[in-house]
Order: C-alpha cells, then structure tokens, then sequence
C-alpha cells in the first residue's frame, strides 16, 4: 500500500487513532483540525482518499465537501465522511452533498479500513494491488519480492520502496524532494544525493547494465518508471 489518506477531524483522540491505524497499513496520513485548511492541504498534494469529520469548528463537513465536489480537480476525490450518532438520519444529506460513504461514531476501526480500501480498490487500484507488473517486472508485495522474467531481482529495503513508489504510476516524473518526502518519509539524514545513489543501485540490480533500463531520467526534474518499458 502506497496510497496517502487526508484526515479532517477536530477531535485529537480520534485523529490519532486514525493516524495510528492508517500508518499501520502502509498510508501516508496527514492531519488537519480545520475545514478552512482543506484547500491548502490538497492544493499542496492531492491525498488518494480524504475523510472528512462532518462536526468541524467553522466550515462544515458536508459545507467542505460541496465545495471539493464543485471543482474540476476535486470532483472525483474518494471522501468518507464521519458522522456522530443522532445525525444518522441526516445520511441522505451527506450523500447529496457528495460523500462516497459514511461511516458513524463511534466507529469500528476494522470496518472503516475496510471501507477505505475498497474504495481505493475502485478509484487507485494499483494502491492496494498485491502485485504490480510492468513490461517483465513484478513487483509481489506481500511477499516482499522483485522479478525480472525468471530472474530474482535483489534489493534493499529503500530500493523495493522506491520502485514500488515509481511503478504506481508509470510515466509521471517524481522530484527529488517528492521521493524523499514519499519514500524516506523526510528522514533528516539523508539528502538529494540519497536519491540518486538509491535510484543507481536500483537501476543496476534491475538491468545488470545490459538490459532495457526501466527508470528515466528526466533533467532537471527528477526521475519516472518510463511508461514505454515492456511496450
Ligand atoms: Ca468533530
């Protein structure tokens, strides 16, 4: 699971419950106490799945999302929306401003996480996918492992993460800033350089610099899993 969860909800004990539970299961969260941050928040990075508290301080859950759903970009974000027991019956409301699902307080964490993925199933399949493949490479998260045709191919732990990262999304460029951010999670021990001595060891164990490379580098903008490789 590489996919980020957006989490809008005033109440600390629950967010980081939440926060908890997401990192458990491989999302990269990020908290937020406010509706009127929400804007910032996606326009900084786009989260994969938002879940919107329907009681904030200020602007409203559903008030939030009728505003995301009335812009282009924001139209089709995946938004699960918490509610609090007696506000059950306004369900039909919250479905009409444009939650994907609903999910009442005090809620199951099993079941919530359940819903999240399935909803990421439909709208980021290749989040939650046990294997990613690609041209002659899979990818077998479960078990941890990279193949190349027959070939076992080895990496590190750092390694597995990055191509796990790029082969998300074959084609779109990543910077280097972006990649520490996603893949080392801001480690302050490490630098840009980090990234591109990972990226060369990667790229050896993948190709053994005889075979078709599958990562582009992309001047002065960062590095991509080219979307042409096994076509
Ligand atoms: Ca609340």
């Amino acid at each position: 699971m590489t996919a980020s969860v957006l989490i809008v909800e005033d109440e600390p004990a629950i967010h980081q419950l939440l926060k908890y539970n997401f990192e458990a299961e491989g999302f990269r969260t990020r908290v937020i106490e406010s509706g009127e941050e929400v804007h910032a928040a996606i326009a900084d990075e786009t989260p994969d799945l938002l879940i919107l508290d329907w009681m904030l301080p200020g602007l409203s859950g559903i008030e939030v999302c009728r505003l995301l759903r009335a812009r282009t970009e924001t139209q089709k974000l995946p938004i699960i929306m918490l509610t609090a027991r007696g506000e059950e019956s306004e369900r039909v409301r919250g479905f009409a401003t444009g939650a994907d699902d609903y999910v009442v307080k005090p809620f199951s964490v099993p079941e919530l996480m359940a819903r999240a993925k399935s909803m990421l199933r439909r709208s980021k399949p290749e989040a939650v996918a046990d294997e990613l493949i690609r041209g002659e490479i899979k990818l077998d998260r479960a078990k941890r492992r990279v193949s190349r045709g027959v070939r076992d191919v080895n990496l590190s732990p750092t390694e597995f993460r990055l191509l796990e990262y790029l082969m998300q999304s074959p084609g779109r460029v990543y910077s280097r800033a972006q990649l520490l951010d996603r893949v080392w999670h801001n480690d302050a021990e490490v630098d840009e350089r980090t990234v591109d001595v990972h990226v060369g060891r990667l790229r050896k164990n993948l190709s053994r610099g005889k075979e078709d490379d599958p990562i582009r580098t992309v001047r002065g903008a960062g590095y991509a899993f080219d979307e042409r490789f096994g076509k």
